[in-house]
């Protein structure tokens, strides 16, 4: 469970009270487990992998959660709590201003403009992203949606919910997400067997793929729900060309259904895929010919690549998206999109991470797909960047070694980055 209180912001540091805390639902910077995601989403500061010893501590007792540097202060002296309490004014008022400028587009200084969207997992957190200044959706989880059910959603009530939330995005980009079950995300009703590795099982579109019973209502639920919108579906966790030519065999089979039965649907909709799984990323080139666009998932992405599990706090350094070698296939993908003359977005956490922002726009990113909160912020920093001179930074920084010298390099070289991140 998680703490939830209206005020608090983003990537502050907050001071909280134990009483007030529920056991730890704790995520920090790059924490990518489903905990960590939902926690970001509502604006809570967290912390990942604090340990058991934490519930050992007193009620009452003051604890500094410093969410955007994963350090958690048990009983702070009198000097801690003022420094950060310092710390959480101005990032509030950082926070603030942005928010002022929220609804403005996100150009570079050179002229070069992207679109700013969110990850949303629901319909309340449509408003979220409004009031926040998302430009539409970029990674719509519908999984939650599932997780939220004691039972299997039928197509009519996914309809329903996906048409409420097209309805408050009226006619800006929204990207459904096929269901991406699996790996940390279980969903008891549908009955599917363990499996050893779940995370590098039958997950997301392999199940789909599996269980058309599953995908197909999803997609003839989508298809009607984007009539007079601005829908675009895209596929969770593509390993092989093959699974795309599957997927948009299935997707038409629902099309000509529809058809038959006259039913009116969304036509000429953009179909993507995310790119999260390492030879998804290699084959980039040829997976571009076959989609309207890519979003590159770098929660996944980085544990796949780095053979470092997401959700296990032990090997948080591992599965970093700093890592160059996650970084340099983000790079690689991008280029093999625009090769082909496809745009890509980004929907994993590193999108919405200030210091990652210079390199991605050095890089060419289209797309910054992130938790509704953090959408003032990123937005903020895309316009105090020149993406010419970024360009030649991400060209630098991808001949680092370790994230922690890449991180260092992009504080040295835009200040204004960290002091825009608090
Ligand atoms: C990702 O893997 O980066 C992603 C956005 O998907 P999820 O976190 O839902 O697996
Ligand atoms: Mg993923």
């Amino acid at each position: 469970s998680v703490i939830v209180a209206d005020h608090l912001t983003p990537s502050d540091t907050i001071m909280l009270d134990k009483s007030l805390v529920m056991g730890f639902c704790t995520a920090h910077g790059s924490a990518t487990s489903h905990a960590a995601i939902l926690a970001r989403g509502l604006g809570l500061p967290a912390l990942a992998g604090a340990g058991a010893a934490l519930m050992n501590v007193e009620d009452g007792t003051t604890l500094i959660v410093d969410g955007s540097h994963g350090v958690g202060i048990i009983d702070p002296d009198v000097k801690t709590v003022e420094y950060y309490e310092k710390r959480m004014r101005a990032s509030q008022t950082m926070h603030a201003k942005a928010l002022k400028h929220a609804h403005e587009i996100a150009i570079t200084t050179d002229g070069h403009q992207v679109e700013v969207v969110a990850n949303i997992g629901n319909v309340e957190d449509s408003k979220a992203a409004l009031d926040n200044g998302a430009e539409g959706v970029g990674l719509l989880r519908t999984e939650f949606i599932y997780l939220e059910r004691a039972s299997m959603p039928d197509e009519e009530e996914q309809y329903q919910v996906y048409r409420a939330i097209m309805d408050a995005f009226g006619d800006k980009p929204v990207i459904l997400r096929t269901l991406d079950v699996g790996g940390d995300k279980e969903i008891p009703y549908l009955n599917l067997e363990q499996e050893m590795n779940p995370f590098l099982g039958e997950r997301a579109l392999r199940l789909c793929l599996a269980r058309p019973d599953i995908f197909k209502p999803q997609l003839r639920a989508a298809l009607r729900a984007g009539l007079g919108h601005n829908l675009k579906i895209m596929y969770p966790m593509v390993a092989t060309v093959a699974e795309v030519q599957a997927a948009s065999e299935v997707f038409e089979e629902c099309v000509a259904e529809l058809r038959i039965e006259g039913k009116p649907f969304a036509k000429n909709i953009e179909v993507g895929i995310m790119v999260e799984i390492p030879s998804a990323a290699i084959v980039a080139d040829q997976l571009a010919k076959q989609v309207d666009f890519f979003s590159i998932g770098t929660n996944d992405l980085s544990q796949y690549t780095m053979a470092a599990d997401r959700t296990n706090p032990k090997v948080s350094g591992l599965s970093n998206a700093f890592q160059p070698a996650v970084l340099r296939l983000v790079r690689d993908v991008i280029q093999a999109a625009h090769a082909e003359k496809k745009w890509v977005g980004m929907c994993g956490e590193l999108a919405g991470e200030p210091l990652a922002t210079p390199i991605l726009i050095g890089l060419g990113l289209d797309e910054f797909s992130i938790s509704p909160p953090f959408v003032p912020i990123i937005k903020q920093i895309i316009r105090n960047l020149n993406a010419e001179k970024m360009a030649v930074l991400a060209e630098k920084a991808l001949k680092l070694e370790s994230p922690e010298a890449i991180c260092d390099f992009v504080r040295s070289e835009v200040p204004i980055v960290a002091e825009l991140a608090g």
